[in-house]
Parts: structure tokens; sequence; C-alpha cells
């Protein structure tokens, strides 16, 4: 069995957020002094927390942009679209008419059920509104499902690559994460195996991310049941993140594990939102699907937390999910030709390699035989070419690098061509 990748635990203790959650304990002692000298006792759970490195790049990008140079970012984790007309127009009518107040914690009824229309279109999945629990984001409802699920003890499995958040907020929850590798050979999937040999007595949920970030990676039918098949003898849960469900190419299709035969998804909590097939990353809306003990549990989590996501974002959701849905095709066709484009000057590099995953906006080239890091390749290739990536090492693999194609035709040849001229020059 696999463990925690060092990264993440040298990492830990290291960072100083001062007062976010500030959680002071009996008898902890303030020292007095300049506000920025002193040492603020902040909580151990959140002093092990790595900050957000896509935020940092995203940060060291800007910054060396507002020096006035010509930087490439290819570190996006949002579309590059604006929000359909009709859904913003759907939220500013809410606005207008006095849609300004508390709604129930969980979500408008409206929004309940048109998610629950969502699922029975697209995965042929029936869930009643009360299953149903709408959040700030849907990295908020990922935090909500760890946090009701798991006790100190439970063991969270999660392939790598991984979405960064998942370790944080599984280690946040008092729970252990069990990383299971895989690599460009296996197309960055879990096998069977692998999983059957990582449940322990201890575990308690599987995180599946289908398709990934950051590989972009999609698993088949057939794997996704293979998968569930093993959870569902074993009793554990199957957390399947679907934010980039429509975002599939070639004959990549999208598969939910709830959508396979009721008992799967007995098993299954389907975390999703608006964010990224919609183009609404600001908005904040997410939602899930759970068996009603999880989502009644979850309402009540959210009840004394953050409450309602913002009422007016609310009903453009109801805009989105119910609304004419023909700007996901031009989308996808963009996306797709990006893909395709970054794919042929990535291969034609030499000493780079880059898995032609098929969905979400991602490639997660292999840059090993450069002989570097992917930290020390990234922080290179921005100051020798001024193209900015996410090192891999942030998503639990040194030796990839993250490439988003969520940015235009033009600013990704320009970029990888700078990428290319930087490879060369290392031989
Ligand atoms: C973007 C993303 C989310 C959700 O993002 P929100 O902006 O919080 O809705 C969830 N999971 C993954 C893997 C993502 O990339």
């Amino acid at each position: 069995m696999d463990c925690i990748p060092d990264d993440l635990s040298r990492a830990r203790g290291l960072c100083h957020i001062p007062a976010l959650f500030g959680l002071a304990m009996p008898g902890d002692v303030f020292q007095i002094g300049e506000p920025e000298k002193m040492d603020y006792p902040v909580s151990s759970k959140v002093a092990s927390l790595t900050p957000s490195v896509t935020l940092a790049i995203s940060a060291k990008a800007k910054a060396l942009k507002q020096q006035g140079l010509d930087i490439i970012g290819f570190g996006a984790g949002e579309p590059d679209f604006d929000t359909p007309q009709h859904i913003k127009d759907a939220a500013i009518t809410a606005l207008q008419n006095g849609f300004t107040k508390y709604t129930a914690s969980s979500g408008t009824p409206e929004l309940r059920q048109a998610i629950v229309r969502k699922f029975q279109r697209d995965q042929g999945v029936s869930y009643s509104a009360d299953q149903i629990i709408v959040s700030c984001g849907g990295k908020h409802s990922c935090f909500n499902v760890l946090f009701a699920v798991c006790n100190p003890g439970d063991e969270v499995i999660i392939p790598a690559p991984f979405w960064l958040s998942y370790p944080e907020m599984v280690v946040l929850a008092g729970a252990t994460p069990v990383i299971l590798n895989t690599n460009d050979q296996n197309g960055f999937k879990i096998t069977p195996d692998q999983l059957r040999q990582s449940i322990s007595s201890k575990t308690k949920i599987l995180i599946l991310n289908s398709p990934s970030n950051p590989t972009g990676t999609v698993y088949t039918p057939a794997e996704i049941r293979a998968l569930a098949d093993i959870c569902l003898e074993n009793n554990v849960l199957i957390m399947s993140d679907d934010i980039y469900e429509k975002l599939v190419y070639e004959d990549a299709v999208h598969t939910c594990p709830a959508s396979i035969s009721p008992e799967h998804k007995n098993i299954t909590i389907i975390v999703h939102g608006l964010a990224k097939a919609y183009s609404m990353t600001g908005w904040r809306i997410g939602f899930l699907a759970a068996p009603l003990p999880i989502a009644e549990a979850i309402d009540a989590l959210q009840s004394h937390s953050t409450s309602n996501p913002t009422s007016f974002a609310q009903s453009g959701a109801v805009a989105a999910l119910d609304g004419p849905q023909d700007h996901l095709p031009i989308w996808k066709e963009e996306f797709n030709i990006r893909r395709l484009r970054a794919l042929e000057i990535l291969n034609s590099m030499s000493g780079i390699s880059c898995f032609p995953s098929t969905g979400a906006f991602y490639l997660f080239p292999n840059i090993s035989q450069t002989g570097m890091k992917s930290g020390e390749f990234c922080e290179k290739m921005l100051e020798k070419v001024q193209v900015a990536a996410v090192p891999g090492s942030a998503f639990g693999s040194d030796d990839h690098i993250r490439l988003s194609y969520a940015t235009s035709l033009a600013q990704i040849e320009k970029g990888l061509t700078r990428m290319s001229d930087f490879v060369a020059s290392l031989q």
C-alpha cells in the first residue's frame, strides 16, 4: 500500500496563515508585538495545510506580467469563455426582483428540483430533492462529504495524480489519505487489483474523478464498473467528482458509478457543479447527490457553517441546468482543437512525452527525461522563456507538469513553441 507522498508530509508545518481559522487553545499565550511579527497561535490543523500551488503560480505569473514581461500562462483551472448570457440574465432578474435574502440552507426547492431533473436526464438516476444539497462550489461539496462521513482513523483512497485539495481535505477531516500511484503507461488509471490491495478494515471512501484534474484521463464504463464492484463488495463508499462530466473528446464517455445499478447508487455520492461546463467558477455553485442519511448529515453541517449558497446565483444555476445547452458543443469543439494542437507540438519535443488524454481541459506531459523535477522545470521555464505551468508535485507526481488548454489557440502555439525552445536548450 502506498502512503502520503513526501511532498505533502514535508509541507506540513511549514506554512503560516495568520488568523484564518485562528483557533486559539485554552492556555495559548499571545505574543504581543508588531502584528506582522507576532507569532499567531493558529491551530495545528490549519498550520499543516499546504497553500494551493496553482494559485501561487498564477500569482507569480501575474507579478511578472505587471513588471511588463510577456508571460504565457498554462495554469488556468477555469474555462476562458464567458458565462452564457441567459444564465446571467436569470441572476440579474432575481436580483431586481429582490431575491436577496437567505434561502433554505441546502438550496432553493427550484434548484434542487432542477438538479433532480439533471441526474434523471443525463445519468438516468432518480433522486428525491432531499438527497440533493447545493453548496458554495463543487470544492465545498467535496469538503462537506468528507467532513460528514469521515471519523479519525478512517482511510480515504485517492488515486494519484489527484486534485490537490483532496488529500488536504481528508487530513482536515481527521482521516488518512491512502494514495494509489498511476503513470503514463497505464493512462493514469488505478487497476482493480491495486484498489483491492489498498482496501483495509478502515477504508471509508474511494475518491474517483473522471475526467480527471490534473491528467485529463477518462475511465471507460467497464473500468468504472470494475472499481465500483470492488467498493460494493467491501462496503466502501465512492465519492465521484463529476465536475468535468461534459468535457470529453473523441470516443471518451463519462460514467457515473451511481448509474450502474441501484446497489451502486446506494454507495455513491456524486459531487458536481456548474463551474466548468457553464464557465461559472466565480458564482460558487456546486451540488451533490447522496444517500438520504448522508445528505441529511451534510445539510446539518452546512446549516452551521456557510448556510445557503448565494440566493441569486442559485437562480442563475436553474437557468444553466434547465436552459439551452447549445454553448456546450461549441466549447467542446474549441477545446478539442486546442487539445489536438497542443498534443502535436508536445509530441514533437524530444525528451517530452504526453499521454493523449481525452477529458477536462488539461494535459499532463512527462518531463522526467529532462533530468529535472517538476518544480525546477516550471521555475526555469518561467524564468527563461516566460511560460507558466503547474508542477506535477502539487498533484502527487514530480515527473509531470500540468498544462491547461483553457486559453486561446494562438497562446497555445506561442507558449508551446517557447517551451519547445526551452526543452531544446537543455540538451
Ligand atoms: C474545479 C474543480 C472542482 C469544483 O470547483 P468549484 O469552483 O468549487 O465548483 C471540483 N473538483 C475538481 C477536480 C475541479 O477541478
